[in-house]
């Protein structure tokens, strides 16, 4: 009888350890050199349960490796008038000393542009990577500051030891936050790279060559092991609930039979995408010391 070892786990908690352990140590030299911690600043439109239960864990995290950091409501029911609170909440902690990076929660409400963050927004706090100056540095291949989520998904395939150079990718999903930069710097990073989205004909057919498959949709059980060349190195970073569970865009069951290594959801690329994002913060603090030291508060 064959015994089925199934793929490798690439679990995210052990390198946000690592990694969170790390910027502990930057935040307290940045402390100790500036005299004040690096300050991250939440942006809240609206009051939902499930975004303010994943924000709470991005203060706690904070927290434990010394980081201030503050939630910042943006109330009412009338798009306009909250529009208008958002931009002056967001010029003002662009203008604040004490704050090194902000991120809004995404979605905006309905009646919200993106274009309203990113008018307002200094793109050296923009931690998150929405800002297009950050999204063009991105794209023509300078160091900016990527999406959290992005970064965790290219940091997930370094670390699993998958070679990049040479590769055949596939990207299901295009968006800004995710699909697109995850694209671009498996393209950068060498690698020969498909996106596919909604209107893609025949995904199987992509996927079926792929030796990394990363899945960005929100859709649950859309890649299943059928769909996978043996061996493909598979990156969910989806988020569904699903009768009351958190799964991934990927079958999983039937996936692990084929794929060399995989990302567990809960458990794979999510914690990863906040360790990251803390080392982006200390990143913009030490940017904003060297290169713009007005920003940067005295004591
Ligand atoms: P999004 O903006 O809704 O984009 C979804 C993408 O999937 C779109 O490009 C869409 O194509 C494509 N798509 C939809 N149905 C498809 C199908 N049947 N076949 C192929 N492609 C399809 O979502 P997002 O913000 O990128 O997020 C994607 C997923 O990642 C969600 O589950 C989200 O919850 C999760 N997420 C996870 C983290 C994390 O930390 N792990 C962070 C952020 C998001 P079109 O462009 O043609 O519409």
């Amino acid at each position: 009888m064959t015994v089925q070892a199934g793929a490798r786990l690439l679990e995210g908690a052990p390198i946000a350890d690592e990694i969170r352990a790390k910027v502990a140590l930057d935040v307290a030299a940045f402390a100790r050199t500036h005299g004040h911690p690096p300050g991250l600043a939440v942006v809240v439109c609206g009051r939902n349960a499930p975004s303010m239960v994943y924000l709470e864990r991005i203060l706690k995290a904070c927290a434990s490796v010394g980081i201030e950091s503050r939630l910042v409501h943006v109330e009412g029911d009338d798009p306009a008038a909250q529009a208008a609170d958002l931009t002056v909440a967001l010029h003002r902690l662009s203008d604040d000393r004490t704050v090194s990076g902000i991120i809004v929660q995404m979605p905006l409400p309905a009646g919200i542009g993106l274009k309203v963050v990113i008018d307002a927004i200094d793109p050296l706090k923009d931690i998150d990577g929405i800002h297009p100056l950050n999204a063009g540095l991105l794209r023509l291949g300078f160091e900016g500051f990527v999406p959290a989520t992005a970064h965790a998904a290219l940091e997930m395939l370094e670390r699993s030891g998958a070679p990049i150079v040479g590769a055949e990718a596939v990207v299901i999903g295009r968006s800004p936050v995710v699909g697109m930069p995850v694209a671009f710097m498996l393209a950068k990073g060498g690698a020969t790279v498909t996106v596919c989205h909604s209107r893609t004909r025949d995904l199987a057919a992509h996927t079926r060559r792929a030796d990394i498959v990363v899945v960005a949709v929100g859709h649950p059980g859309l890649v299943t092991g059928a769909m996978l060349k043996p061996g493909a190195v598979v990156i969910d970073v989806g988020i569904n609930l699903v009768d009351g569970h958190i799964v991934g865009d990927v079958d999983f069951a039937s996936a692990r039979e084929v794929a060399s290594a995989i990302t567990p959801v809960p458990g794979g690329v999510g914690p990863l995408t906040g360790a990251l994002l803390l080392t982006h913060l200390v990143r913009a603090a030490q940017r904003q010391a060297a290169e713009r030291p007005e920003l940067v508060a005295e004591t």
